[in-house]
């Protein structure tokens, strides 16, 4: 099958949402398409019928834009994972849910992918029991089942309290919260944030919650080490300056642990658009202008999948995309200048909040350098092709130099199913760490990234066949 649009939009998540929404509006054949059974991405995933029985909607907004898409008459393929990018570079290659291939054409596409949660290993994270905060997140509000009933909150970065307060109201004993950074102590650092009163009132909301219920809040210590069986029984804190020394261990049946979030870009390197290292954060991002459009003419990368920001921020980058779109195909439901600067304010005001909140954690770059500089040998690193930090390093050292993408062949790490998305940003700290120089006349890997493969994620191979069969009469 092959469906040609106006616009195609890849992932229905706020970003995707917000800029379907504008476009179908504005009276534009739109095609959503999301790899997930429900539109709504991380933010706004709808919670099961039981939960929303119980408890009541959480976050009542996105249910009415979902709604208010799928009443603009928008074609809204769920169920359905991207997966590559034909010969023409252009066509988008989707598999439905139940196998069948599809191709997607569209005179615009935009890619709307979200982020992944950042993972980094450490012995023990194989463990059942060990999850990343986004999936209890999700487990808990989506479903009301916390991951576990004695539930250690881990890592770095805003989001770790508003999940151990769901974890809690999920009914879970949520033993602490262990931040790796000091981002909760008065410093002239978090100054600006008193310009942002609604965000303080809600993280003020949160530590309360946390207060009431007696949860300690740990800042300067990150997992050392979980142990356990059958799963995951005591996990053990260190300080962040010294993470190699363990401090003190708790008792626990559940860790959920991340460090943030990193773009999800490999459909827009499919694609061919250039991307670049952000600054701050080390994370390689797509190069986009503030209307989310990139080197490739057509192709617009908005949302997370840009660069982390949170979903007010995500909503008006698909906005913004949108925006672009219509006054490019002259649509009299273009907005006009003062629109365009409104948007392009908010844009602004928003990014600059992300900078502030960023600067009070630890910047992910220097944290991949501690936590990789103290990993132990035998610790499993790529969990999908079991390969240790040792094999890592030495393949780094005495093969690859500088070369993260040789790094991977010559130790495996990053080459199974996840391709990377979980032991990706541990490789390329334990590969800049081991690596003294760069590879004989090459250069070291400018972009921490490894190269975008297709399929993106694993795909039936009936669907690589019917799509080889479907190529005489469709291609
Ligand atoms: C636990 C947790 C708590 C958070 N709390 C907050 C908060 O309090 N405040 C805040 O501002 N932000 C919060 N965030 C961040 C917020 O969820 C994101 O900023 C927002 O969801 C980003 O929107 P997006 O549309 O860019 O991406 P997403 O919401 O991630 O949507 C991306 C969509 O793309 C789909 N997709 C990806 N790849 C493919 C593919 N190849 N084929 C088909 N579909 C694909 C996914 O299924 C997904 O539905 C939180 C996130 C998490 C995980």
């Amino acid at each position: 099958m092959t469906a040609s649009r106006d616009v195609l939009v890849v992932g229905g998540g706020p970003a995707g949402l917000s800029a379907a929404a504008r476009l179908a509006a504005a009276g534009l054949g739109v095609t959503l398409v999301d790899e997930q059974p429900e539109l709504g991405g991380q933010y706004y995933r709808r919670p099961s019928p039981a939960v929303l029985r119980e408890h009541g909607d959480h976050r009542p907004e996105g249910g009415r834009l979902i709604a208010h898409v799928r009443s603009l008459g928008v074609d809204c393929l769920t169920g359905h994972l991207v997966w590559g990018v034909d010969d023409d570079g252009r066509t988008l290659l989707a598999t439905g849910p139940d196998g069948t291939p599809v191709r997607l054409r569209a005179r615009h596409v935009i890619v709307a992918t979200g982020a992944y949660e950042r993972t980094h290993p450490f012995p023990g994270w194989q463990l059942p029991g060990v999850t990343t905060p986004g999936f209890a997140q999700h487990l808990a509000a989506a479903d009301g089942t916390p991951p576990g009933r004695r539930v250690l909150v881990a890592g770095s970065g805003p989001f770790l309290l508003p999940v151990a307060c769901s974890l809690l109201a999920a009914g879970a004993d949520v033993v602490g919260v262990a931040e790796a950074g000091h981002p909760y102590r008065p410093s002239l650092r978090a100054a600006p944030a008193l310009r942002h009163p609604a965000r303080l009132r809600e993280l003020a909301g949160y530590v309360a919650r946390l207060a009431r219920a007696r949860v300690p809040l740990w800042q300067g210590r990150v997992v050392n080490g979980a142990a356990g069986g059958d799963r995951v029984t005591s996990v053990t804190l260190a300080a962040t300056v010294d993470p190699g020394r363990p401090l003190r261990t708790l008792d626990v049946d559940a860790l959920c642990v991340g460090y943030g979030f990193r773009p999800q870009t490999e459909l827009a390197r499919l694609l061919g658009c250039e991307i670049s290292a952000d600054a701050v954060t080390g994370d390689a991002e797509p190069v986009t202008d503030a209307f989310g459009r990139t080197s490739r003419p057509g192709v617009y990368v908005v949302g997370e999948a840009a660069g982390v920001g949170g979903v007010h921020r995500a909503r008006v980058r698909g906005a913004m995309a949108a925006a672009h779109i219509l006054l490019r195909e002259g649509s009299p439901a273009a907005p006009g200048p003062r629109e365009i600067a409104r948007l392009a304010a908010q844009g602004r005001a928003l990014t600059r909040f992300t900078a502030m909140s960023d600067a009070l954690y630890p910047s992910p770059a220097r944290l991949q350098e501690v936590l990789a500089a103290t990993l132990d040998d035998d610790t499993i690193v790529c969990r999908c092709e079991a390969v240790t930090a040792a094999a890592v390093r030495s393949a780094a050292a005495e093969r690859a130099g500088g070369d993260l993408n040789a790094a991977k062949s010559w130790s495996r790490a990053g080459m199974g199913p996840c391709q990377g998305r979980f032991c990706g940003f541990a490789v390329a700290g334990l590969v800049r760490d081991a690596a003294e120089a760069p590879p004989a006349g090459g250069a070291r890997c400018g972009v921490p990234v490894f190269p975008a493969r297709q399929p993106v994620r694993p795909v039936p191979v009936e669907t690589l066949l019917a799509l080889g069969e479907q190529d005489g009469g469709d291609g």
